[in-house]
């Protein structure tokens, strides 16, 4: 039932005054699971952009201005769907389990340094980029911190995002901050946060825990409870506090 139909039906039978303040909140939520999962079909802008419309034109014009200052914004990756992070996960996993022969426990968490379990991904938005600077002809581990520190070929392109970048809306997510835990410093993981912040709210209402227990992909059997908590409370919530 729509909210608005709720509220004329409970007031014109009188029990508007006796009710609790309406729904839970979750019905105010204009993001659906799947969406917040990376299951639904986005309607995605730009040509290898792949953003959500808003986030995609903020994009564009931050990318006009760096253009300017001598930097060509290159997008390494944008929106990625569930089945994409399950293959990323999976294909880790083996490695680390098979080709490494780690224990199971100890491969999820090599892989958590820097990828995310299937269905948690801010990559599922369509907000949130992995960007480097295109004029240094550096071909291969371009997400590697370093380049991107005193001396390396992206540092001058990480001055500008720090000095520009939050007056397009992009934030950079997974911060230098020495006691932020959960995924490592990414200085290249900017969000679009007049979107993320709402989609992060709708997404801390849904019950992560029995979501990921329904999946069946490889390692998740190992999943606990306490894992789970742990996970959403470093590597979901402990990110930039402007990005909460
Ligand atoms: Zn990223």
């Amino acid at each position: 039932m729509k909210r608005r139909t709720f509220i004329r039906t409970a007031s014109a039978s009188g029990l508007a005054c006796t009710l609790p303040p309406i729904f839970p909140n979750f019905y105010n939520s204009d993001y659906s699971m799947e969406e917040l999962m990376g299951k639904a079909d986005v309607e995605l802008y730009g040509e290898g952009i792949n953003l959500r419309k808003e986030a995609c034109d903020s994009f564009l014009e931050m990318k006009k201005a760096a253009f300017t200052d001598g930097f060509d914004i290159k997008m390494v990756s944008s929106f990625r769907d569930y089945y994409r992070q399950e293959g990323i996960w999976e294909r880790k996993y083996l490695r680390f389990t098979e080709d490494d022969g780690m224990e199971p426990l100890d491969a999820i968490e090599k892989i958590i340094e820097y990828s995310t379990i299937p269905g948690t991904s801010r990559h599922h938005w369509g907000t949130d980029i992995d960007i480097i600077d295109g004029y240094p002809n550096i071909t291969n581990n371009v997400l590697d911190p370093e380049k991107f520190g005193p001396g390396g070929p992206f540092e001058g392109f990480k001055l500008w995002m720090d000095e520009n970048s939050e007056k397009y809306g992009f934030y950079l997510v997974y911060t230098n901050e020495s006691k932020r835990r959960g995924f490592k410093y990414e200085p290249w993981h900017y969000s679009y946060a007049p979107l993320s912040i709402p989609m992060l709210t709708a997404y801390r209402k849904l019950n992560i825990l029995k979501l990921l227990q329904r999946e069946e992909f490889l390692g998740s059997e190992h999943f606990t409870a306490g894992f789970i908590r742990t996970y959403i409370q470093d590597n979901i919530l402990d990110i930039n506090p402007k990005l909460l």
